[in-house]
């Protein structure tokens, strides 16, 4: 039995997928369907599943393998996820979304990502390296179209600069704080426990507040002695009023 070749312009499958597939805009009349070589490894782009590359308004599906290896490369070197608007698109859908009249959307080639969680320059430079060649910008919907045509092409307005811009990609502070001296030295027995469970409650309450939190992850062990002062401080005025109550006694 040997296997069914992948033509290589794309392949048509239908996906039966109730919540994507929408009344207003019919399936034509006569899709290919062409069998995978096997079913279930064929799919290998990891970060993205058939329903977010199928047609929005019919569910069908229409896939170039080649195209899709490149927006799997592309989430490789972004390293965090792509929010797809649209991709494959029936001609039909592509009508009435008022796509292009020869929109990539239709070869199943073309994919709009959200710029909601990225930087606008470097997606669009990760997208040149993998090889995407047509690029456009659509800053008031604020989303970018790539797609692997072969002749490069750029279109659309450039994106205004953000106001603030990303912030580089650290490890998580629960990450963080694990390398963190105090975290693993909590033993360390004595008047130094009570300073360190004072660091312990700070470090949960820190670690859920991650985001904010990150900058202060390299003053965790300073902010450790902090807190042993404040204890011991507390324990020096304990004694103090003691002494003080028994002399006034002797008076
Ligand atoms: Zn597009």
């Amino acid at each position: 039995m040997s296997p069914s070749p992948i033509p290589a312009a794309g392949l048509f499958v239908a996906i039966h997928s109730p919540q994507i597939r929408r009344p207003r805009c019919p399936i034509p009349s006569a899709p290919s369907v062409i069998t995978a070589r096997s079913p279930t490894n064929f799919w290998h782009w990891k970060n993205f599943s058939p329903a977010e590359i199928a047609c929005r308004g019919t569910g069908q599906l229409k896939l170039n393998p080649a195209a899709m290896d490149r927006l799997q490369a592309l989430r490789d070197r972004l390293g965090k996820p792509m929010i797809l608007r649209s991709a494959y698109r029936t001609p039909e859908h592509n009508r009435s979304v008022g796509g292009a009249p020869r929109s990539k959307h239709m070869e199943g080639i073309a994919f709009d990502v959200s710029m909601a969680n990225h930087d606008r320059q470097a997606f669009i430079a990760a997208a040149e390296a993998v090889g995407f060649g047509g690029i456009g910008t659509y800053p008031r919907s604020n989303f970018i179209h790539v797609d692997a045509r072969q002749v490069p092409a750029r279109w659309g307005e450039p994106f205004p600069a953000r106001a603030t811009p990303f912030a580089t990609e650290a490890p998580l502070a629960r990450e963080a704080l694990a390398q963190s001296r105090t975290l693993r030295g909590t033993g360390a027995a004595g008047v130094a426990t009570v300073g360190a469970a004072g660091v312990e409650v700070a470090q949960e309450v820190l670690a859920e507040a991650q985001g904010t939190v990150l900058p202060l992850v390299p003053y965790l062990d300073t902010l450790r002695w902090v807190f042993i002062a404040l204890a011991l401080g507390g324990i020096a005025l304990a004694v103090w009023a003691r002494l003080d109550d028994w002399r006034k006694g002797l008076r």
